[in-house]
């Protein structure tokens, strides 16, 4: 996730999470067809049901989603709280990504309101 994002630290990078219970344990990289990457993200239809499905594969769930935060801003911005399809998963924010250590945060947002949820490593 984090590598995906330092690829590209202009843009901002997005990608699927994956998992079983509430362990994340894959990252499925997607390609940004947003009108404007550099401060925006959007997965298509098709690259979500393509990912979904091989998660599925995978035998596991889908869990969350991360895209990254050129900008430094570590907080969901309203455009990512306005966008917010799937109020179920938790949304990942990557900021500071050139810094040797990027902020990894994660948020609930549903019916436009945002919490932090707390991280713990493996
Ligand atoms: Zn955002």
């Amino acid at each position: 996730m984090i590598e995906h994002a330092r690829r590209e630290p202009r843009l901002e990078c997005c990608g699927l999470l994956a998992g079983r219970g509430y362990q994340i344990t894959h990252a499925y990289p997607a390609e940004n067809v947003a009108a404007n990457p550099a401060t925006s993200y959007e997965v298509s239809t098709k690259e979500i049901v393509n990912l979904t499905r091989q998660i599925r594969e995978n035998g596991l769930e889908l869990l969350g989603i991360y895209h990254s935060h050129p900008n430094e801003n570590e907080e969901p911005s309203e455009t990512d709280i306005s966008a917010v399809g799937y109020p179920d998963l938790a949304y990942f924010i990557i900021s500071h990504i050139s810094d040797e250590h990027p902020q990894v945060r994660a948020f609930s947002i549903r019916d436009g309101q945002t919490s932090e949820l707390n991280l713990h490593a493996p």
